[in-house]
Order: C-alpha cells, then sequence, then structure tokens
C-alpha cells in the first residue's frame, strides 16, 4: 500500500490511499484537476477511484466531492456528515469494508454535525488519520493506539494565533473545544502514541498562524528519542508518499 496526502490545511485535503484494490481518497477538498496533478507528481494515480471517505462537510474537504462523484466515486461518511452534505453514501460504521480497506470511525469534537477522524486497516497495516479536532479526548488516543502511521492535525502556534491577524472571535472559534489543535496539543498526544507510531505526518497547519519549522520543532522536542519519521503535509504539494509491502 502507499499513502500520500495531496493537499493539507483550510485551503483544501486529501489523502490518497492506494490499497490492494485500487486508490481511496480520505476527503476531496481540491478540485479534480489539481487531486489528478498532485497524485500524478507523487507517482501515484486517481485511476479507478471508486470510493471518497468524507470526515465532516466543511468546504476545505469536500470542494471536488462533486467532480469525484459524477467519475463514480462512493461517498463514504457518518451518517450526519451525509446528512450535511444532503448525498446518499456509504454510512462509514466500525468494520465497513471498501476497496480493502478497513474503516473504524472515530468520533472528533470539532464543530461539524458529525464529524470523523479514521482508524485504517490495509494489508495488515495500521493508519490514524485525525485533523480538525478542537481536543485530544481519551476515545481518541484509544483508537490511534496500535497505528504504524499517523495523520495528525498540528494547526496553530498558541502564542501566534492568539497575537495574529485573526479576528476575535475566529480566534475563539480555533481555541475552543471544537476547533483546531495547537502544536504543542498535537505533541503532547504524539507522546502518548510513540511506542506504536514509525511515520507520522503533521496535517493541516495554519498558513497564518503557524510555522512548519515550528510544529516540527514542538512535535520533535516532545518526542526526544523517538526513532520515526516525522514528516509535513503541504497546502501546495503532495507530502513525500509512504509506502509498505
Ligand atoms: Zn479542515
Ligand atoms: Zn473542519
Amino acid at each position: 500500500m502507499k499513502l500520500c496526502v495531496l493537499g493539507s490545511g483550510s485551503s483544501g485535503n486529501a489523502l490518497l490511499v492506494e490499497g490492494p484494490a485500487g486508490p481511496v481518497l480520505v476527503d476531496c477538498g481540491l478540485l479534480w484537476p489539481d487531486l489528478e496533478a498532485r497524485a500524478r507528481r507523487a507517482g501515484l494515480s486517481l485511476h479507478g477511484l471508486r470510493y471518497v471517505v468524507v470526515t465532516h462537510e466543511h468546504t476545505d474537504h469536500v470542494r471536488g466531492l462533486e467532480q469525484a462523484r459524477r467519475r463514480g466515486a462512493k461517498v463514504v461518511a457518518s451518517a450526519g456528515t451525509l446528512r450535511a452534505l444532503g448525498i446518499k453514501g456509504l454510512p462509514a460504521e466500525p468494520g465497513l469494508e471498501v476497496a480493502g480497506i478497513r474503516i473504524l470511525p472515530i468520533p472528533l469534537p470539532h464543530d461539524a454535525l458529525e464529524p470523523i477522524g479514521l482508524r485504517l486497516e490495509v494489508d495488515g497495516l495500521r493508519l490514524g488519520v485525525v485533523t480538525d479536532l478542537g481536543r485530544v479526548t481519551p476515545t481518541v488516543l484509544e483508537a490511534l493506539k496500535g497505528c504504524e502511521v499517523l495523520v495528525f492535525e498540528s494547526n496553530h502556534d498558541l502564542e501566534m494565533l492568539l497575537t495574529g491577524p485573526y479576528p476575535w472571535p475566529l480566534k475563539m472559534r480555533i481555541l475552543g473545544p471544537l476547533g483546531h489543535l495547537a502544536n504543542d496539543e498535537a505533541a503532547q498526544a504524539l507522546k502518548g502514541l510513540r511506542d506504536w507510531a514509525k511515520t507520522v505526518y503533521l496535517a493541516h497547519l495554519s498558513r497564518e498562524n503557524n510555522r512548519p519549522e515550528l510544529a516540527l520543532e514542538t512535535v520533535a522536542q516532545a518526542l526526544n528519542g523517538w526513532e520515526g519519521h516525522l514528516l509535513l503535509t503541504y497546502p501546495d504539494r503532495p507530502s513525500a508518499v509512504f509506502s509498505a509491502g
């Protein structure tokens, strides 16, 4: 299997998992031509895409969804997200398997109707994907134990957010329990997962309220002595490709 984060952040999120039965997208927040170009750039392909797993209905996760559906892709999401999107799809229930990938939805605290993170099992490998969460709940931590690969939100630096250009109500939304995770919150959570995780992608970084080096440094410091790969994801280009098997 192969995994690549094609785009990450408020300008558009999409993650490509190339499993035993073809590609599956997690979120589709980029328009189709962009998705295809980025997949190609990463040496991957969307050819034969049959499923898009959607974590929640925010625009940065569904901007290209209609285009993917027109190309025959089915949507997998929580019942609440399907309702919010006004479309029919497969409810993401624990144990559901699509294209050789087993799906376990993880309820997330975020300001959408029924947002989820994901634990995916493919080819005996466990992947955890959690972006867009206001805080790390015990449920989230428990669900991610055992995951060898994590795509984990590291949205903002608290100081940069507080002193930055965003209007106060927006700052409060991001900081709140249903907003987004700060670098040091991500770092603390990852400390609890270091025994399993071998590859960690930091995701959904804010362009205004974070700097990639700062996110990396904060997490690396907390994981002092950890012998894994810490990688970035980008708003405008694909991440490094993880591959196994
Ligand atoms: Zn988002
Ligand atoms: Zn969101």
